[in-house]
C-alpha cells in the first residue's frame, strides 16, 4: 500500500488523514469544500505539533508528515492514485451508496474501499458496488490520532484477505484492529448507545440529576467520562441517528431512543457542537457547568 485517500476531511478526515501521513504513507484528502480541507490542514499541524511538544514527534516529522498529504477537491483526480480508499464524509446513507458508486468506478480493480461509518450497513454500501469483497468498514474513534482502537468490520461479502490486509495494515499505523461482524451498531456503538440511552432515562426519570449520574459512572466504573458528558461530545444528533438506526435494525424495544434525547435534539440542544446538552458550553467556562435546564 502505498497511497491512502481519504474522502472527506471534517472530524474523523483530518485525524485519519494525520496518522496515515505519519506512518509515511502518501495521503490524498478530498472533500467538497475547499475551506473544510484549509481547516483541516491547519488542525492537523495544531496537533501535530503538540506531538513535538510532548516529545513523541521530531520537527523534521512533523514537516514530512504534513508534506505526505495532498489536498483535492474532486473524487475523480484522487480515487485513480489510491491502493486503499477509507470514507468519512457526512453520515448519510444516500450520499455514501453515490460516492461508493464513484469510488468503484475510478478506482483501480486492486483498490479495497473502506468506509469509517459509525451506523449504516457495510453489507448495503457494498452492494452499489461491483466489488463488495473489497468493500470493509475501518471505524476509527475520535480523536484518531489519541484512540487506539479501529473497529473493522466485515460486511456480508468481504472477503478473508481484505480483512486481513486491513487488520495488518491498522497494525502499522499502531493501532489495535479488532474484527466484527456487520450488525447494526457493530459492537462499539450497540454497547455504547444503550448505556448513554439509560442515563438518559434515569435523568428523565428523575433517579438523579445530570452531576449525580456522572459522578456515578466516573468513580463508581472508572470511566474517564461520564455518559451524559459523553453524549454531549458526540453529538446528541448523533446518538439519537445511530439509537434509532439500532431500534430499526434490530426491531427490539430496548433500543428505543429516550424522549427526552429526542426533545433536546428537536430543540437544537446537540451537546458541544451547538454549545448546550446536558452541560452548557461557552468560551471561558472552565469547570463543567449543568445546562439551566437540570439545574
Ligand atoms: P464532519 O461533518 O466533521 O465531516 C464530514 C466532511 O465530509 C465535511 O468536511 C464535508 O464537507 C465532507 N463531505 C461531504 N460530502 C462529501 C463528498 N461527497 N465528498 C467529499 N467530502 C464530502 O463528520 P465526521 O464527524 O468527521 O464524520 C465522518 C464519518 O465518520 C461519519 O460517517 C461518522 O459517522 C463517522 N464517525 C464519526 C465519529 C465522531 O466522533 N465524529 C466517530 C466515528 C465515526
Amino acid at each position: 500500500m502505498k497511497n491512502i485517500t481519504v474522502i472527506g476531511s471534517g472530524t474523523m478526515g483530518n485525524g485519519i488523514a494525520h496518522v496515515f501521513a505519519q506512518y509515511g504513507y502518501e495521503v490524498s484528502l478530498v472533500d467538497i469544500s475547499a475551506e473544510a480541507l484549509q481547516k483541516a490542514l491547519q488542525t492537523i499541524d495544531k496537533n501535530l505539533s503538540r506531538q513535538v511538544a510532548k516529545g513523541s514527534l521530531s520537527e523534521a516529522d512533523q514537516a514530512a508528515t504534513l508534506a505526505r498529504i495532498t489536498t483535492y477537491t474532486n473524487i475523480e483526480e484522487a480515487a485513480p492514485k489510491a491502493d486503499l480508499i477509507v470514507e468519512a464524509a457526512t453520515e448519510n446513507i444516500e450520499l455514501k451508496k453515490k460516492i461508493f458508486v464513484q469510488l468503484d468506478s475510478l478506482a483501480p480493480a486492486h483498490t479495497i474501499l473502506a468506509t469509517n461509518t459509525s451506523s449504516i450497513s457495510i453489507t448495503q454500501i457494498a452492494a452499489v458496488t461491483k466489488r463488495p469483497d473489497k468493500v470493509i468498514g475501518m471505524h476509527f474513534m475520535n480523536p484518531v490520532p489519541v484512540m487506539k482502537l479501529v473497529e473493522v468490520i466485515n460486511g456480508y461479502a468481504t472477503s478473508a484477505e481484505t480483512t486481513e490486509t486491513i487488520l495488518a495494515l491498522s497494525k502499522n499505523i499502531s493501532k489495535v484492529p479488532t474484527a466484527v461482524n456487520d450488525y447494526p451498531g457493530f459492537v462499539a456503538n450497540r454497547i455504547l448507545l444503550p448505556m448513554i440511552n439509560e442515563a438518559i432515562y434515569a435523568l428523565y426519570e428523575g433517579v438523579g440529576g445530570v452531576s449525580e449520574i456522572d459522578t456515578v459512572m466516573k468513580l463508581g466504573m472508572a470511566h474517564p467520562m461520564g455518559p451524559l458528558q459523553l453524549a454531549d461530545f458526540i453529538g446528541l444528533d448523533v446518538c439519537l441517528y445511530i439509537l434509532r438506526v439500532m431500534h430499526e435494525g434490530l426491531g427490539n424495544p430496548k433500543y428505543a431512543p429516550c424522549p427526552l434525547l429526542v426533545n433536546m435534539v428537536e430543540a437544537g440542544h446537540k451537546g458541544v457542537k451547538s454549545g448546550i446538552g446536558f452541560y452548557e458550553y461557552q468560551a471561558g467556562n472552565k469547570e463543567l457547568v449543568v445546562a439551566p435546564r437540570f439545574r
